[in-house]
């Protein structure tokens, strides 16, 4: 889905389709770089994250290998109840490995700091972050966040994978929706 098919949706758009994609593949060279000779494990958080690991891995120049997990903070709402939960867990031993995880977005950092402690607690030898997105202006809590897509504003976005109620991970590109399409939600 592109802009132009939920015109009356959107407010503005952030960050365009090539944007995106030359951001993603700056950032895997770099990681192919870094992670040459060692296979790492690719931990992409659903469901935000599916279409930025996908980009991401097929960027990448090394062998990988994929793995999903599946982690609750926030409700259908647009902002974060602080409580981490697993929904669905990883099917891969973390125990020695090399582990990059892939994120959408980096909002108060409450989620990946606990994954980042959990998969460290498993017995990853090594944990790193590839986050598209981060807001500095959420962000609650310190995280190291090794390979960095864009600094956004204080905005709540849709689109390339992130969602809002569900709706709109299919959107190519990064949007801002009109208030309204929220404000339909809240009454
Ligand atoms: P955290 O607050 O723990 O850093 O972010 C948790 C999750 O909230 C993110 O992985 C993402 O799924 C969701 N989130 C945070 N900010 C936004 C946003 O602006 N738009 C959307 N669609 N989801 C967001
Ligand atoms: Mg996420
Ligand atoms: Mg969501």
């Amino acid at each position: 889905m592109r802009i132009v098919d939920i015109q009356d949706k959107i407010d503005h758009e952030l960050l365009s389709h090539d944007q995106i994609m030359e951001k993603i593949s700056e950032a895997a060279q770099q990681a192919s770089e870094d992670y040459a000779g060692r296979v790492p494990l690719l931990v992409c958080v659903l469901k935000g994250a599916v279409n930025t690991l996908t980009a991401f891995s097929q960027a990448m120049s090394i062998p990988l290998e994929m793995d999903f997990m599946s982690l609750s903070s926030y409700g259908s709402g647009t902002s974060t109840s602080g409580k981490v939960t697993v929904r669905q867990d990883l099917s891969t031993d973390v125990r020695g490995r090399d582990v990059l995880i892939v994120e959408d977005i980096v909002d108060s950092g409450v989620t990946l700091s606990w994954l980042v402690n959990e998969l460290k607690r498993r017995g990853a030898a090594s944990v790193e972050i590839f986050a598209l997105l981060e807001k500095p202006a959420r962000h609650q809590v310190q995280l190291d966040v090794k390979y960095k897509g864009f600094v956004i504003p204080d905005e709540f976005v849709v689109g390339f994978g992130l969602d809002f109620d569900e709706e709109y991970r299919n959107l190519d590109s990064i949007a801002v929706l009109k208030p309204e399409v929220y404000e339909g939600e809240l009454a």
